[in-house]
C-alpha cells in the first residue's frame, strides 16, 4: 500500500505499458457502451482465447440473454476447494426510451425516456446523444440500432432552458430538483410528411423508421432503446495520464477482469469471472447478481467435468470460494474535498482501491470483509508488487454506496470491494486514471492465480 501517487515509482517503460493497455481499454469502451454491446464484445474476446461453450472444456463461458457473461477456467484442485471469483457490473446509467416515447410539440418531434440508475439529470442536457439497442418484431426478427456514433451520422439532443430565461423555472430550485425526468425528452426530427393534416411531422419519422430500419411505432414497446453520450473515450491532461470516458463504472472493472481471465492458465484454484446486469437499479431481475444464473452455470460445469451437480455441492463450492467484488469507488474530488474524509479516502493515481466496507452512514446496507480476509488480499497484492490503497466512500453522513458484493456474500464466501477510484462517477464522461486502471488489471491478474 502506498501513501503518494503510484505515477513516482514507475518507470519510463512501465508508464509506456501502461498507455498501451489502457488503449484497448478505450477500444473496449467505445465498443461496449449498453450491456448488451459489453456482452457481445466479451463473448467475441473469450471466444478468440480458446473459451468455448462446451462444457467439459476447461476453458468455459456462457452468455445469459445477450447482457451477462459468465467464464470459468478449471484449476488444479478440486472444485470442492472452491474458487477465485471476480464479478463486475457492465450496466451503466443511461436514459431509456419509453415503450410509447413518440410524440410532436411546436413543430417538433421529441422521444420520451426514463432514466436508469442513478442520475444527475443536468448532466444529460444540452450534449450530444446517441441511441443503442434493440427492437424486437413479433415475428422474433431483432433489429439492431446504433444511431449517433459514426462520424456522419446524426446526433440526439435534450434542449435546456437559456440562462436568459431560467430564473424561476431552474435556477432558484435546488439542483436535483431544477429538471424534472419527464422534461429529459430527446429532440429527434422536424421534417413534415407532406399532404398530411394532423401529426404530420410525427408520421414523417414514424416513415423514416420504416422505411430505413423496418420499425414500427407499435414495435418500441418491444423495444430496448438506451440513449447514451454520443462522445468516443478520449485521453484527459495534456499528460495524457486519464481516460474520460461514459460507462467506466463499472466497465473499467469489467475489462480489467476480461484481460485477467483471458491470460489465466491452468491455475491452482479454478477461476470465475462474472459479468452482471443491472447493478445500477439494485441487482433486481434475471440477469442480476441475484438470480440464479450462477447456480445454472455451476451445474452445467459439474456436468461436463462428469460430476453430478447436485445443490449441495454447489453451494459447498460457493462456500469455499473467495471473491473480490470489482467495482469502482469515487475519488477525492480536488475542489469538493470536504465531502471526504481525506484520511480514509482514495486518490486518483494512488492504484486499485480496497474497501474493507461499503453502505451508507452507519455500515448500513454494508458488505463488510472480514479482516482475515482483508489480510489475505494484502498478502497476493504485495507479493506480486500491486500498487494499492485502501478507502471508504465519502465522509460517513455525507452519502454511501453499495455494490454487488453483498449478494455474494450470501453464499457465505468471502468478498471484498476492489477496484479503480474515479472522478465525476455517474456521470456522461467520467474519470480515470490510467495507472489505476492497470493495476486494477494486475491485481485481479494475481487474485486469479492465488
Ligand atoms: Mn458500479
Ligand atoms: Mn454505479
Amino acid at each position: 500500500m502506498i501513501k503518494e501517487s503510484g505515477w513516482k515509482i514507475k518507470s519510463k517503460e512501465e508508464i509506456h505499458d501502461i498507455y498501451q493497455f489502457c488503449e484497448g481499454y478505450k477500444r473496449f469502451l467505445d465498443a461496449a457502451k449498453t450491456e448488451r454491446e459489453a456482452a457481445r464484445f466479451i463473448e467475441g474476446y473469450l471466444a478468440g482465447q480458446r473459451f468455448s461453450q462446451n462444457a467439459a472444456d476447461e476453458r468455459v463461458f456462457r452468455v445469459h440473454k445477450g447482457k451477462e457473461v459468465l467464464a470459468f477456467v478449471r484449476g488444479t484442485k478440486g472444485l470442492a476447494e472452491g474458487m477465485n471469483i471476480i464479478v463486475a457490473h457492465i450496466d451503466a446509467p443511461r436514459l431509456d426510451l419509453k415503450q410509447s416515447p413518440l410524440y410532436e410539440d411546436v413543430d417538433l418531434g421529441l422521444l420520451r425516456t426514463h432514466y436508469y440508475g442513478g442520475i444527475k439529470k443536468y448532466h444529460w442536457v444540452a450534449i450530444p446523444l446517441a441511441i443503442h439497442g434493440v427492437v424486437v418484431k413479433t415475428d422474433g426478427r431483432v433489429i439492431d440500432i446504433v444511431i449517433g456514433e459514426k462520424e456522419d451520422d446524426p446526433v440526439f439532443i435534450i434542449d435546456d432552458l437559456l440562462p436568459h430565461l431560467s430564473r424561476k423555472t431552474q435556477d432558484e430550485k435546488t439542483l436535483s430538483n431544477a429538471i424534472d425526468g419527464e422534461k429529459l425528452c430527446l429532440l429527434f426530427g422536424s421534417l413534415h410528411l407532406v399532404g398530411e393534416e394532423k401529426e404530420s411531422i410525427k408520421r414523417g419519422i414514424l416513415k423514416l423508421l420504416y422505411d430505413q430500419y423496418d420499425i414500427a411505432e407499435d414495435d418500441f414497446i418491444s423495444a430496448e432503446l438506451e440513449v447514451v453520450p454520443a462522445f468516443k473515450a478520449r485521453d484527459v491532461g495534456i499528460d495524457r495520464s486519464m481516460i474520460g470516458a461514459y460507462g467506466q463504472d463499472d466497465r473499467v472493472c469489467a475489462y480489467a477482469i476480461l484481460e485477467a481471465i483471458a491470460r489465466t492458465a491452468r491455475p491452482e484454484r479454478s477461476c470465475l469471472a462474472i459479468f452482471v446486469d443491472k447493478e445500477e437499479i439494485g441487482s433486481e431481475g434475471n440477469t442480476s447478481m441475484k438470480s440464479n444464473v450462477l447456480q445454472i452455470f455451476l451445474y452445467d460445469i459439474l456436468e461436463g467435468m462428469k460430476i453430478k451437480a447436485d445443490e449441495v455441492l454447489v453451494r459447498r463450492m460457493l462456500f469455499s470460494s473467495k471473491a473480490l467484488s470489482g467495482d469502482v469507488n469515487g475519488a477525492l474530488n480536488p475542489t469538493y474535498q470536504e465531502v471526504h474524509e481525506k484520511q480514509n479516502a482514495c486518490f486518483l493515481g494512488r492504484g486499485v482501491s480496497i474497501s474493507k466496507y461499503t453502505g451508507h452512514g452507519g455500515k448500513s446496507g454494508a458488505s463488510d470483509a472480514h479482516a482475515e480476509y482483508v489480510g489475505e488480499i494484502r498478502r497476493i497484492f504485495s507479493k506480486e508488487k500491486i500498487i494499492w490503497q485502501a478507502g471508504e466512500l465519502g465522509k460517513i453522513d455525507e452519502g454511501g454506496g453499495g455494490t454487488v458484493a453483498k449478494y455474494l456474500a450470501e453464499y457465505g464466501m468471502d468478498i471484498i470491494d476492489c477496484g479503480p477510484a474515479l472522478l465525476t462517477m455517474h456521470s456522461p464522461f467520467e474519470i480515470s486514471s490510467k495507472l489505476d486502471v492497470y493495476e486494477t488489471f494486475r491485481a485481479f491478474s494475481a487474485f486469479f492465480k492465488s
